[in-house]
This record gives structure tokens, sequence and C-alpha cells, in this order.
């Protein structure tokens, strides 16, 4: 870098200091997105290591699905609630990326994500989209590529119609009508094992429905990657 541009860098960066995207603390010159504590501090649930992980196992008897995974265990207050917040709120669609990235290093050690033929987002609803800019399960997932280098599908799943606002109903009821929110087409492409992408994982009923949606296009390996798990 010249001098010019060191001095415009290290003047952007006395504007606009770098923080921690899950603490808040001013960042060194070496750092990115996190410190270098909360790196080493975050809450990884490591699930990509125990097959019959809590969140693998909310899926018995409701769906099958060769793997369930989420990188980090999500708490009311916590860290993981911070970052979650910068990567929807707060126009930080590199941070999906970068925790796409992070978490990929450690899947590819793992011949079971090695063998998927594409990654697949959870799709967003439209109206949200359009407020956000971004897909933040796709920014996730973008990471994710580019480490494991399995490419990016983001058409195949899409939402079919949204039904009335589904806030004030029951889980049961809310499933009900979520099943036929999602959509699945495969015409131009042969895809049996497929990683499936979203961002929080809660209730399961969103991936469940989606999972179903794939299913009936013939996909018969689905695994669940998540940014986040909350019990
Ligand atoms: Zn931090």
């Amino acid at each position: 870098m010249n001098s010019i541009g060191r001095y415009i860098s290290d003047f952007a960066s006395l504007v606009f200091p770098k923080i921690c995207h899950a603490c808040g603390t001013s960042l060194a010159q070496s750092e990115t997105h996190f410190c270098t504590t909360c790196i080493h501090q975050l809450p990884y649930t490591n699930f990509h290591l125990q097959p019959d992980n809590k969140l693998a196992k909310q899926f018995w008897g409701r769906v099958k699905v060769a793997s369930a995974i989420a990188y980090l265990y999500f708490t009311k207050g916590g860290k993981v609630q911070n970052i979650m917040h910068q990567l929807k709120y707060n126009k930080q669609p590199q941070l999906g990326v970068a925790l796409g990235k992070m978490y990929g290093e450690e899947l590819k050690k793992n011949q079971l994500y090695q063998q998927a033929e594409a990654i697949i987002p959870v799709p967003l609803h439209p109206s949200k989209l359009k407020k956000r800019g971004y897909n933040q399960s796709e920014t996730f997932a973008n990471g994710l590529s580019e480490v494991l280098g399995i490419p990016v599908l983001s058409g195949i799943l899409y939402r079919e119609s949204q039904k009335d606002s589904q806030t004030m109903q029951s889980r049961s009821h809310r499933f009900d009508n979520m099943e036929k929110v999602f959509k699945a087409n495969t015409q131009t492409i042969e895809l049996n094992n497929v990683l499936l992408v979203d961002d929080t994982i809660t209730t399961g009923a969103t991936l469940e429905a989606c999972i179903i949606a794939l299913q009936d296009v013939g996909i018969t390996q689905i695994n669940i990657i998540g940014i986040a798990y909350t019990e």
C-alpha cells in the first residue's frame, strides 16, 4: 500500500473503528470480524464430530436426514445473538461469508460433507429479501462453498406462496401451513446429495418443510447445516 493509501486506511479506521461482531471490542489490525478472544471462546457445538447430536435427534421420527449440524450455540443475550443480529439487521453479508469459511475449514476434513453435489440455502421470504438486500443463509452457503468447492444452487428451492401471518398461530398449525410454502425444482439438474443451509435453527419446522420439498423431487441424501442452534 502506498503512503496515501495507508493514510486513507488509517483515517478510515479512526473514523469507523472495526469492532468484533461478537463482543463489540475494537479489533487489532490483524483481526477481521472477530477478536482473538471470541474466536477461542465462541460456543462451538462440535456437532460435526457427533452424528447423534441433539439437533440430529430433533429430526428423528419426523423426516429422514443424512446428518444435521450447526456451527454455534445460540443463547439469548449471548455473543451468538450479537453475531446473528449483525448478520441479519446491520447490512453485514460478508460476516455470513466469513462464518461459512470458518465452518468450512472444519467440515472439509469430513468426507460426508465433501460428497455433496450442491449447497442449497433456505430461501428468505421475498419481502424480507427486498428489505435486507441479501439472504443471510445464502451468504453462509457462499462461504462454505468457497472452502468446500461445492456450488451454491439457490434457485432449486423456493417459496410457493405466503400464507396469512403465521406468528399468531400455534406451532402445529403453523407447520401445517409451512409445509406447503416450499417447492423444489430440479428439472435441469440431477441431484441426490445436498447440503441444506439455514441461519438459526430452533424448532426445525422450516427445515422440515424444505426437506419434504427436496425429497419430493428425488433428493435422498440431505445434510442440514445451520449457523446456530438454539434449544
Ligand atoms: Zn470479541
